[in-house]
């Protein structure tokens, strides 16, 4: 018979047990809450429509699943696409590359003009 401190530990095991769940089960119970919404919200702003089955695969596989909710790739969403995606379709810098400005006058000509469209000045 194993006894601690003089006690019976037959009788003390399923006290144990539930110090044991309390202590480890529970904050695992709730990370894999935590990482089952996060995983659910970020399928949902990557524009997948089945989210609840994602927090099921955050919630089962934990971590696992949360790499795999990252490594998923946008399906596009319907809100338009912000100032910067515009920027990176149609680069203001590749207009002003295209251009010479006149260093009289100050207008924008098309690159290899000879002439200022502006003011008529000599370009090169
Ligand atoms: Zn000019």
């Amino acid at each position: 018979m194993i006894t601690i401190f003089g006690s019976d530990l037959s009788r003390v095991e399923p006290f144990l047990k539930v110090m044991v769940f309390l202590i480890f089960g529970l904050p695992v119970l709730m990370i894999e809450l935590v990482i089952g919404l996060s995983c659910r919200d970020r399928m949902k702003s990557k524009g997948y429509a089945n989210c609840n089955s994602w927090f099921f695969i955050g919630f089962f596989l934990s971590f696992i699943g949360l790499i795999i909710c990252l490594c998923m790739p946008d399906k596009g969403s319907p809100m338009p696409p912000g100032p910067g995606f515009e920027q990176y379709v149609n680069p203001p810098v590749h207009d002003r590359q295209m251009q010479v400005q006149c260093p009289q006058c100050g207008a924008m000509n098309p690159t290899g003009s000879n002439f200022c469209n502006g003011c008529g000045n000599k370009l090169n």
